[in-house]
């Protein structure tokens, strides 16, 4: 049977943050089940975008900083990690993002170290019976000694909800994102891309942060709703079945989760599911709003979904009159996709992870756009991320 904690959290006060994450792990045998001193324990947070951490859109700042002294203070190394999305827009805001949400500050502050995935490079995962074969997923993930999953409990008007098993995405760097919710459109085959990552990723323990969550048009457009809760598993499907249902959602009816049911990702019968914590009995959330789409009969446009990606793909490419010929990008590159002499990059090899664009201290890798009009309405546009 799986256990999850459900505890109740006002603020982001962080005595209190820390003692409720505190209580919540000795309900689940301790820290010391999990961790000792000398580890480098890496903190996967919930990074959507450049928003401000009292948008409920990322994990919050003080919610990661309270994780962050608690490690510390087990002897622990801390990282902060993710790949922003952005993907499908062809810009790739991971750097802004840790900036704009704070937690590059709660890093600076506290100790820890940022692993923008964007620029850490990537381990093939071998997954030739996956949804779509092989996987690259960010190093950092296979380099730490333990991982944390920190979730924002959330609506998503495509997917209707966010949290643990989703989370896992944002292990793919850079703007291969893109080319997987081009691959699978589908709710349904996306639900089993994301098993195949939290397959191959599998945090020790999930720690959700529902504190202030999104309700309404999420993961980025909705509102905050003040949901003071934190929940704590070492099951993230049993995590999400007691959140949606918190929230007024049933599992069965989110398809994106059809996968992780039928793979047997973890529990998702309500009835064998134990809450602990400040709850043994489930907590409803009055009056959360749902994204409007969810209990809609109209049928999603796939296909514009995709015309949308195409129309708005980018690639790296490297501007010669500005290289330095310093190498670091032929170096970095985790498929050796850039010709050392011509700094030509072969686009049948590149898994746009980024990293090109990321290291090169001359910004002689350009994200281009592959139609041209999309590259003038972005520069339109003025976006400070491209
Ligand atoms: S990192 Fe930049 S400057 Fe160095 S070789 Fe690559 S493109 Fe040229
Ligand atoms: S060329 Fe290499 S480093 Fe650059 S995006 Fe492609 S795979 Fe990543």
């Amino acid at each position: 049977m799986s256990k999850v904690v459900v505890q109740e959290c006002e603020n982001y006060d962080i005595g209190r943050v820390v003692k409720k994450i505190n209580s919540g792990i000795e309900i689940l045998g301790g820290w010391g089940k999990f961790l000792h001193e000398g580890m480098t324990v890496l903190i996967k947070v919930n990074l959507i975008g450049p928003k401000s951490s009292d948008t409920a859109a990322v994990t919050h700042s003080e919610f990661v900083r309270a994780l962050t002294k608690i490690l510390i203070s087990k002897g622990c190394t801390v990282w902060i990690g993710d790949s922003s999305g952005g993907a499908i827009a062809g810009i790739a805001p991971t750097a802004a993002s840790f900036e704009v949400s704070g937690l590059a500050k709660v890093a600076r502050e506290e100790g820890a170290e940022i692993k923008n995935f964007d620029r850490e490079g990537a381990v093939k995962v071998d997954k030739t019976d996956g949804a779509l074969g092989d996987m690259y997923l960010a190093k950092p993930l296979f380099e730490a000694d333990f991982i944390i999953n920190t979730p924002k409990l959330k609506t998503h008007t495509a997917g209707i909800y966010t949290g643990a098993v989703k989370n896992l995405f944002g292990c793919v760097p850079g703007l291969r994102k893109a080319g997987y919710h081009k691959a699978a459109p589908n709710p349904k085959d996306f639900g089993q891309i994301i098993v195949d990552i939290n397959e191959a990723i599998v945090p020790g323990i999930h720690i959700m942060d529902g504190i202030t969550a999104m309700e309404g048009e999420g993961p980025t457009a909705g509102e905050v709703y003040a949901a003071k809760k934190i929940l704590i598993s070492t099951d993230p499907l049993a995590l999400d079945t007691v959140a949606m249902k918190m929230i007024g959602l049933d599992i069965a009816d989110i398809p994106i989760y059809d996968a992780a049911r039928e793979r047997n990702l973890g529990e998702y019968h309500l009835e064998d599911i134990e809450l602990a914590g400040d709850y043994n009995v489930l907590p409803k959330l009055a009056g959360f709003k749902l994204p409007k789409r969810f209990g809609s009969t109209k049928k999603q446009n796939y296909g514009a979904l995709i015309k949308v990606i195409d129309f708005l793909r980018a690639r790296p490419r490297i501007d010669r009159k500005l290289c330095k010929g310093c190498n670091i990008c032929v170096e970095s590159c985790p498929v050796q996709a850039i010709d050392k002499q011509s700094k030509a990059i072969n686009y049948k090899t590149c898994i746009e992870c980024m990293c090109c664009h990321e290291l090169c201290m001359h910004k002689a890798v350009k994200l281009k756009k592959d139609n041209p009009v999309a590259g003038a309405m972005i520069k339109l546009m003025g976006s400070k991320y491209k």
